[in-house]
């Protein structure tokens, strides 16, 4: 039998069947989280065995096969990226990439609560920016959607973050009847530290014990709502993610939209989303994947891998339709958000 030789057998950048290149990689380092925020996972939450995860030094071997295609930003999420056990040492040796210009951005989304500990580290390896997701500023809100955070760590986290000079942007799910009347609150508080905002709607992703029809609120009822407020005026500021943004005149800062539900994102999307455990996801909001676990681990050399990537990219679909009303209030994709990373 011929040996497959070890020499890079594919390259140049990763095109998908409609044309959108992607070059914005997302990484859920783990699914386990500190917090059991009640829109995101039920309170019994069953987790990944240690066994199936990817190693970090895998991790790393498949984010910089990505970066070797043309990926420009990688964002570490989860699950609380700041769980996994000895991150740093992942956030360390990506930020080779970071150093070398392939990377234009290495950020990580986290509930913060880890912050304390690690805000110093992330900014010496080359983070600049991170989203920080707070829904609520009521310290027992705080504890009832989350199950199990204190929001005093979150705001020390927040501090120690400022203090080693990391941009912030603060990720808030709008929650009928729970944050729904705190927005405009959430807005000035943020942009009166210096910090810019997202709103995100609730997307019907996994079993949560609880009927998402109940928390849905639309982020065009929300907009409606703050126009009688402030003067929002849209901005062509983008971050390579999927929010809109406006300006808010009286308060000079940016305040993002991601709307998933009410406008579909689809048609500008560059992103392709790693689990911990090596599976691929095309599309956030569609079941279809690709294993690059099995490629990676049959090879040293990545020319497996490489044509694994390839394979999915070429499968990348042309977007998703969630749709949360009464007659479809089951999770429209069975998996948690912990999953993807968000
Ligand atoms: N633990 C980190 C954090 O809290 O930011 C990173 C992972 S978390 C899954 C990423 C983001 O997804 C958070 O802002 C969270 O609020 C949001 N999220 C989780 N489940 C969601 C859902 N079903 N719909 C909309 N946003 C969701």
């Amino acid at each position: 039998m011929n040996e497959i030789p070890h020499y890079r057998t594919v390259s140049g950048p990763l095109v998908d069947p409609f044309g959108r290149h992607v070059t914005y990689l997302r990484v859920s380092v783990t699914d386990r989280c500190d917090f059991r925020c009640v829109y995101c996972m039920a309170e019994n939450m069953s987790f990944l065995p240690k066994k199936d995860l990817l190693s970090l030094e895998e991790l790393d071997r498949v984010c910089s096969a990505f970066v070797e295609r043309g990926v420009r930003k990688i964002r570490l999420t989860g699950g609380e990226p700041l769980v996994r056990r000895n991150i740093m040492s992942l956030v360390e040796s990506l930020s080779r990439h970071v150093r070398s210009g392939a990377l234009d951005e290495l950020t990580l989304t986290t509930n913060g609560s880890q912050l304390v500990r690690y805000a110093g580290e992330l900014a010496r390896h080359g983070v600049r920016r991170i989203n920080v997701s707070v829904d609520t500023r009521d310290p027992v809100k705080f504890k009832a959607i989350t199950r199990w955070g204190d929001l005093s760590k979150v705001e020390a986290g927040l501090a120690a973050a400022k203090h080693a000079g990391l941009a912030i942007k603060i990720n808030a799910v709008a929650l009928k009847g729970v944050n729904e009347n705190e927005i405009e609150d959430l807005i000035r508080w943020a942009h009166g530290e210096g910090m810019d905002i997202t709103l995100i709607e609730t997307m019907p992703m996994g079993d949560i014990e609880g009927d998402r029809t109940d928390q849905y609120l639309p982020l065009s009822v929300v907009r409606a709502r703050l126009m009688d407020r402030f003067t929002l005026d849209d901005i062509p500021y983008k971050t390579g993610g999927p929010a809109r943004y406006v300006r808010v005149s009286e308060t000079g800062s940016r305040l993002g939209f991601i709307t998933p539900l009410t406008h579909n994102f689809c048609e500008s999307c560059n992103r392709v989303r790693l689990t911990c455990t090596g599976t691929l996801y095309m599309c956030l909001g569609q079941e279809d994947a690709a294993d690059l676990r099995g490629p990676l681990r049959a090879s040293e050399s990545n020319h497996l891998l490489d044509a694994a990537i390839d394979e999915a990219i070429s499968r990348k679909p042309k977007g998703h339709d969630f749709i949360i009303d009464r007659r479809h209030n089951k999770p429209a994709l069975s998996r948690h958000m912990s999953v993807t990373g968000g």
